[in-house]
């Protein structure tokens, strides 16, 4: 058994194929897909998998932190697998959304709320909207 299969045992979730395969495309990416984008990502294999499925395994998958659903302001919210303590930067062009570990240290931020508050943080949203580099040098053409 691969190791997502045994993530969703260990959170009592049946490893369902649709199930595997959901969590699966979420830990392979990281273009933070929304429902709309992992049900059209999946389809074709899936045929089978409707779009409340989706919705419901996403769900289940963020209930048990295996997954983290957060929102950047869209119409709709949007899905990651990345477990490691991460900002997101939003292109406001594009819509892409990309990862950043950079030099805001949050692990310390983290150990600092706890050791400063006795606040435990269980999950941590820092958003950056802006242009990417990408859309920004196409504009200067
Ligand atoms: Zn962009
Ligand atoms: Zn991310």
């Amino acid at each position: 058994m691969n190791k997502l299969a045994e993530n969703l045992k260990a959170n009592r979730l049946k490893v369902t194929p649709q199930r595997l395969a959901i969590y699966s495309y979420l830990a392979s990416t990281n273009e933070h897909p929304t429902v709309e984008t992992i049900y059209n990502h999946l389809k074709e294999d899936y045929p089978a998998m409707s779009l409340a499925t989706v919705y419901k395994t996403v769900a289940s998958l963020r209930d048990c932190h295996l997954i983290r659903e957060f929102n950047l302001g869209e119409d709709c919210n949007r899905y990651d697998a990345n477990s490691d303590v991460h900002a997101h930067l939003l292109c406001t062009k594009c819509h892409r959304v990309f990862d950043y570990y950079g030099d805001i240290d949050l692990k310390h931020v983290i150990y600092r709320l706890k050791t400063d508050f006795g606040f435990e943080t269980s999950a941590l949203d820092m958003n950056f909207y802006g242009i990417c580099d990408d859309c920004k040098n196409n504009n200067d053409k």
